[in-house]
């Protein structure tokens, strides 16, 4: 077998995990939702099916205080236990174990009734919490007590106790926002009573056969977190409280270090967890960053950890593990890491899902069933819209041709795969291959389609995927010699100076930018080069990791001034959870930021521009423009007046703030239904 370290059952003395993957908790805004705990439960037990050998569940709080927003997830009666009861016999059908997460936000909560240890306001929320009396605390730890009591109820096999990503435990534990004077502040032991008492306080009501998770926070990457030796020192306690298992958490949720994003290298914090297994002797569980079967692999081989947690990665997969097991790696849709669908979406209130599988969270309305009327299906445009039409489609059945003028397929993740941080798209592009084999979708690439190619063909649906064209802007001089497009640097290669203006400041102006920043490796490939990036010190020497850590930049090998029109910060429409990162990447790189400017001209000086009604020139090799893009359906009409049934999608449908979500979300429910 492949990956025996993986497949190696796990012994926790009253019960036996079938392998050593957890699909690690993940808040999905179902839980809010109409009808939320049957989608719950159809997502879950597909996740079960699909050989997972437990879950956490995204955190339910265990009182009003603790919500992570109002009205959030929360269990504290024999109701809210009965409910759950779908959720744990879905899952128990399929052999899989199912803990509850149990997450107080303390101040994180996003509503007025928040508490925490003192009255301090989070920098991530605006509701500044109340300070909770020691009355408050006591109760608490009932309410955590009693939650955990009503999810054995509720037939879950234990509860993990949230303890990390500084919510209200990790508020407790840490001086940054512990300021208490009285026994549950101040010296380091007084600190750490709350999580010790709650872990405890479980153990005691819930008997020996429950399951315990801590999940510990070993690196709080922000200001005043813990010490390494205060994190062993709790780590101890918990094992001694009756904790089964301890679970790894990375940084606080403040913390301005990005620790899951897609430019985090692969698995680039399990030498946390290796540290730790010297510490103490019950299983530990790593996390961050695990994506693929070699990687979880290795983590567990090289002795790093007992178990692998991953959460995003069964978004993206379901059958994540039984692909293992067949050693089908290359049949697993691979979570990039991106955000887009999934964390982006639980900051703003929706719905999670999953850019790389619109079925994520929506398993209840969107299938992939047999389709009653074989049609014969061109779909122009191998892109992420058209490859997940072509794959979705020919999986249920239909006979599929897909055509690109391209060499290979990928639409503009070929493009996107090339920027240092984002080697990740390359995984789509891999399964999507892989998908076409397995479904028999004829591929004919170099093929550049024109409306007469189809005009009389026999094909009952065409589906015009061709995407975008880039936009030029009317500024004079835009065909003068100095200016590139993103496609002449990324796709042509095309060389570049030593001094340049980007103008676009989106998704692709920046993306352009990180590339024109980096020489050589991608630090992404590197966990050492970019643990230094981020001043992270591995020796953990350093109080929460970074405390007093020069970061180790490599500095950008031009100089890099990028340009927009309007007002507001650079980044802004990035994603919520991701646009911090590459600004701050940029920043680092020195990149100048100039906005408000309107563009007058482009010559052999270089660029001119207006700010603030003055006239200015900035001296530069190349101008590269990023300025947008328009929708490339020129085939649409001609197919349409030909009497062709004519659907459109992705880029060539709308292209203003397309992205890989959207194009293939609505390719996948086109093909879903056609
Ligand atoms: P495209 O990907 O543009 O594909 C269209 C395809 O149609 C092309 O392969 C083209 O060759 C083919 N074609 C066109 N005309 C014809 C014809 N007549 N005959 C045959 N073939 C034809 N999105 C994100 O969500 N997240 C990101 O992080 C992200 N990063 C990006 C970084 C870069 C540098 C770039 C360039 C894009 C990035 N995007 C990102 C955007 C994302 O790639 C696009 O939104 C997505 O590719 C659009 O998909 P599509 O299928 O509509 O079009
Ligand atoms: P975009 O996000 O629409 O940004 C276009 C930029 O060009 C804006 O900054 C705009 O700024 C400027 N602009 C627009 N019209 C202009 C004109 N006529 N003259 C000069 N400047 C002009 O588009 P994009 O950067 O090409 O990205 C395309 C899509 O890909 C995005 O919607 C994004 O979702 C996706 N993408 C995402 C990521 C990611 O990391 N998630 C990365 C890359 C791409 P001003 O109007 O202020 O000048
Ligand atoms: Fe992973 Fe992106 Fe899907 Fe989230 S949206 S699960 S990060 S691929």
């Amino acid at each position: 077998m492949k990956y025996k370290h993986i497949f190696e059952p796990l012994d926790l003395g009253f019960t036996t995990l079938k392998n050593r993957i957890i699909m690690g908790s993940m808040h999905t805004g179902l839980e809010e939702e109409k009808n939320g705990l049957e989608r719950i439960a159809a997502y879950y037990e597909e996740r079960a099916k699909g050989g997972v050998g437990l879950i956490v569940t995204g955190g339910i709080s265990p009182n009003i205080q603790g919500w992570t927003g109002p009205f959030s997830a929360r269990m504290s009666s024999k109701k809210h236990a009965r409910h759950h009861k779908k959720i744990t016999d879905a899952v128990h059908k399929h052999d899989t174990k199912i803990c509850m997460q149990i997450l107080h936000a303390g101040r994180y909560g996003y509503h007025p009734f928040n508490v925490a240890p003192s009255a301090i306001k989070s920098p991530i929320t605006p509701f500044k919490p109340f300070k909770l009396k020691k009355s408050g605390i006591k109760r608490t730890i009932r309410d955590f007590t009693n939650c955990a009591k009503l999810s054995k109820l509720a037939g879950y096999d234990g509860v993990e106790v949230m303890g990390s990503e500084g919510y209200l435990i990790n508020q407790f534990i840490a001086e940054r926002t512990n300021k208490r004077t009285d026994d549950w502040g101040g010296a380091y032991k007084n600190r750490m009573r709350l999580p010790v008492a709650i872990v405890k306080s479980i153990r005691e009501a819930t008997g020996d056969d429950f399951i315990i998770i801590y999940r510990l926070s070993m690196l709080d990457l922000v200001e005043k977190g813990s010490s390494w030796q205060e994190v062993v020192q709790l780590a101890k306690e918990i094992e001694n409280a009756g904790a089964t298992i301890i679970n790894t958490g990375i940084g606080w949720h403040e913390a301005r270090i990005p620790t899951i994003a897609t430019s985090v290298p692969r698995a680039a914090f399990t030498w946390v967890t290796k540290k730790m297994k010297e510490e103490v002797s019950i299983p530990l569980v790593t996390s961050n960053r695990i994506n693929m079967p070699e990687t979880a692999e290795k983590v567990l081989a090289q002795g790093d950890a007992d178990m692998i947690s991953m959460a995003r990665p069964f978004l993206a997969d379901p059958e994540w593990v039984n692909k293992a097991k067949a050693e089908k790696d290359d049949e697993i849709n691979t979570c990039i890491a991106c955000n887009q669908a999934c964390l982006d979406h639980v900051f703003l209130q929706k719905v999670a899902s999953c850019l790389v599988n619109p079925r994520a969270c929506h398993e209840t309305e969107l299938n992939y069933t047999p389709a009653n009327t074989i049609k014969k299906i061109a779909v122009i445009g191998a892109g992420p819209a058209g490859m997940a039409a072509a794959t979705v489609a020919a999986q249920r059945g239909h006979k599929v041709t897909l055509y690109d003028s391209d060499s290979e397929i990928g639409g503009q993740f070929n493009i996107a795969k090339q920027i240092p941080g984002k080697e990740e798209f390359y995984e789509t592009i891999r399964y999507f291959n892989k998908q076409i084999e397995l479904h028999n979708v004829t591929v004919k690439l170099n093929t550049r389609v024109r409306a007469e190619d189809l005009e009389n063909s026999d094909f009952d649906d065409i589906i015009i995927a061709t995407g975008i064209k880039p936009r030029t802007p009317k500024i004079q001089g835009i065909n003068h010699e100095k200016v590139l497009s993103y496609i002449d640097v990324l796709k042509h290669k095309k060389p570049v100076g030593k001094k340049v203006a980007v103008i676009g400041a989106g998704g692709i102006g920046f993306d352009v930018s990180e590339y024109l920043a980096h020489e050589g490796e991608s630090p992404s490939l590197n966990i050492d080069t970019w643990l230094k990036e981020w001043g992270i010190d591995k020796t953990m020497e350093a109080r929460s990791g970074i405390e007093d850590v020069d970061e180790q930049i490599h500095p950008s090998p031009r100089e890099i001034f990028m340009f927009k029109r309007s007002k507001g910060k650079f980044g802004g429409k990035l994603g919520k959870t991701t646009g911090w990162i590459h600004r701050s990447t940029l920043k680092k790189k020195k990149v100048q930021f100039v906005n408000q400017v309107q563009y007058s001209k482009i010559d052999d000086e270089g660029l001119h521009y207006v700010q603030n009604e003055e006239q200015k020139i900035l001296h530069v090799d190349n101008v590269i423009i990023c300025a947008g893009q328009t929708p490339f359906k020129e085939l649409v009409e001609p197919l349409q007046a030909a009497g062709m049934n004519v659907h459109v999608i992705g880029g060539a449908d709308v292209a203003a703030e397309l992205d890989a979500k959207r194009a293939i979300n609505q390719g996948s429910r086109l093909a879903a239904q056609i």
